[in-house]
């Protein structure tokens, strides 16, 4: 079987394979038009995609944390997660020790991290860097905030590392307009768990959901991811501390490794939940199907959104499809419950 790319003019790569691939493998959709370390590892058609949950911004004792990170692994490890990312500021916490006792092949594994967390003027502007190979120095004395992101993403990426934007709204930092102005950056926090980061906006701030349609509306494509943000590990249920468990990402991978489960979220290939589960998501070049998997007695609304966040359809079933008309720029999948949790399913541009 040949695998053929082919670039649209996004700059896209859209890679065709055969029908039995393409069953295998059903939710493929893009790759960033420059090609990463981590986006050079394709899943391996012969092996089986599962869905892993995990979480990719979590501190520990090591910054401003309150728990050792083998108590912080430990309770992800006991809450139902494959994979976290240890991501304290300025600080690359060892993993090693900390896979050899809580690691178990395709059930658990621990990924270094880094916040590199710098500021300019008095915006905070806090990068993640996934699976750097070192340390990376935060930027100082940048131009402007677009400067101080752009130097932040470039140094994540100069150590191999995956670079993802927290919190635009926290300290009121980064605007859509500078989100949109980062080259080399796929990946930004749509919702993270901490108590003041001013998710939905106010005050004539966008929302983080308003600030991604302003931003995809002009072109530029970026996946949201849900994060915790989890600082505080000894006083759970109070939703006034950052604590864990509100926010993740299920990701479609081939492998429970850190390089093929990255490259799976630099191609788009995982959704964001507060709460909601999905049983899978498919995005072809001509539809995107959104499936849930019911808790409960939970009622749900699927909703597909379209160019200025436009609500293209909603379907209040447990399965949905949205067939492209071809003029909606581009397709994104919300799914609501009626507990008030989310699910972000990433967007497809639709030329
Ligand atoms: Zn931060
Ligand atoms: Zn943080």
């Amino acid at each position: 079987m040949q695998d053929i790319f082919r670039f649209d003019r996004f700059g896209r790569g859209w890679l065709l394979l055969g029908a039995a691939a393409l069953m295998a493998w059903p939710a493929f959709h893009s790759i960033p038009a420059r090609a990463s370390a981590a986006e050079t590892a394709q899943p391996d058609p012969a092996r089986q995609l599962r869905w892993y949950k995990g979480n990719t911004h979590t501190h520990t004792l090591n910054s401003d944390g309150d728990s050792t990170p083998d108590d912080v692994v430990r309770w992800y490890r006991e809450h139902g997660y494959q994979f976290l990312v240890l991501t304290d500021h300025n600080f690359l916490t060892s993993v090693d020790a900390l896979n050899a006792l809580h690691g178990a092949s395709e059930r658990f594994l621990v990924i270094k991290g880094e916040e590199v967390t710098s500021s300019f003027k008095t915006a905070s502007i806090h990068v993640n860097g996934l699976d750097v190979a070192e340390r990376v120095e935060p930027a100082r004395d940048a131009a402007s905030v677009v400067d101080t992101l752009q130097r932040n993403v470039d140094a994540i990426r100069k150590v191999d590392g995956i670079p993802h934007i927290n919190h635009p709204n926290f300290g009121w930092s980064i605007t859509p307009d500078d989100l949109r102005q980062v080259r080399n950056n796929r990946l930004f926090e749509i919702y993270n768990g901490h108590p003041t980061v001013h998710n939905d906006g106010g005050g004539g701030v966008p929302s983080l959901e308003q600030a991604w349609d302003m931003i995809l509306s002009q072109g530029v494509l970026l996946y949201g991811i849900a994060v915790d943000d989890a600082h505080v590990f000894k006083d759970p249920g109070n939703p006034a501390v950052a604590g864990p468990g509100r926010g993740w990402i299920v990701v479609r991978s081939d492998r429970l490794e850190a390089r093929a489960l990255l490259a799976a979220v630099e191609r788009g290939d995982f959704y964001a939940s507060t709460g909601v589960e999905l049983v899978d998501v498919q995005s072809t070049g001509t539809s995107m199907t959104v499936q849930i998997r019911r808790r409960g007695d939970f009622k749900y609304r699927i909703q597909f959104i379209g160019k200025g966040g436009q609500l293209l359809k909603e379907d209040i079933e447990l399965s949905a499809t949205y067939t492209f008309t071809g003029s909606e720029g581009y397709v994104r999948a919300k799914v609501l419950d009626s507990g008030g949790h989310a699910a972000w399913v990433q967007p497809v541009f639709v030329n």
